[in-house]
C-alpha cells in the first residue's frame, strides 16, 4: 500500500458490541503465533493480533478494564477488557510501545489485514495451512 492510497475502512468491536474501535491508520505489524502462552490465552489454535499506531485507534463506545498478564518473555501484556463481555479487544505491549495490538478475530474485516509474520509455527495444529506470503519463522527468531 503506498501513502497516497486511501485507507480501506477499517474498525473492530467486542463480542456484545459495547466496545467499538474506529482505525484510522494502517497497521504497521500483524502477528499471528502459535506459541503455547498464545493458544492458551486466546482459547484458541494461534492468536492474530494488529498492530496499529496508537493515534490511528479511537474507542468510540462500552468501558474497558485492564489486565495486566505477564508475558513469558518477562516483559508485560496489558489486555483491554469489555466489562460486559469480558472479551480482549486489544492488547498493549511493553515491548510494543506506542502501538495497540487488536485483536484480529474482533476486526470488521480481517482480510485486509492478514498476518506479515507468523511464529511459532513448531507448535502450529498441522491443520492450519497458511497462505504464500506470510513469513513463518518456527520459534520467536528463527
Ligand atoms: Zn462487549
Ligand atoms: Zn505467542
Amino acid at each position: 500500500m503506498s501513502a497516497a492510497d486511501p485507507l480501506p475502512e477499517q474498525g473492530a468491536r467486542c463480542r456484545c458490541g459495547a466496545v467499538s474501535l474506529e482505525i484510522t491508520a494502517a497497521p504497521v505489524q500483524v502477528n499471528a503465533c502459535a506459541c503455547d502462552s498464545c493458544r492458551r490465552a486466546t482459547g484458541s489454535a494461534f492468536s492474530y493480533t494488529a498492530f496499529y499506531p496508537e493515534a490511528g485507534v479511537r474507542k468510540l463506545g462500552g468501558e474497558l478494564r485492564v489486565k495486566a498478564l505477564p508475558r513469558p518473555e518477562g516483559r508485560r501484556e496489558f489486555a483491554h477488557v469489555c466489562t460486559a463481555c469480558d472479551c480482549t479487544i486489544y492488547v498493549v505491549l511493553d515491548a510494543m510501545p506506542g502501538s495497540i495490538g487488536v485483536m484480529g478475530g474482533c476486526l470488521t474485516n480481517p482480510d485486509i489485514a492478514p498476518p506479515d509474520t507468523f511464529y511459532f509455527t513448531s507448535t502450529k495444529p498441522k491443520w492450519v495451512e497458511l497462505t504464500e506470503g506470510i513469513r513463518l519463522r518456527r520459534e520467536l527468531m528463527e
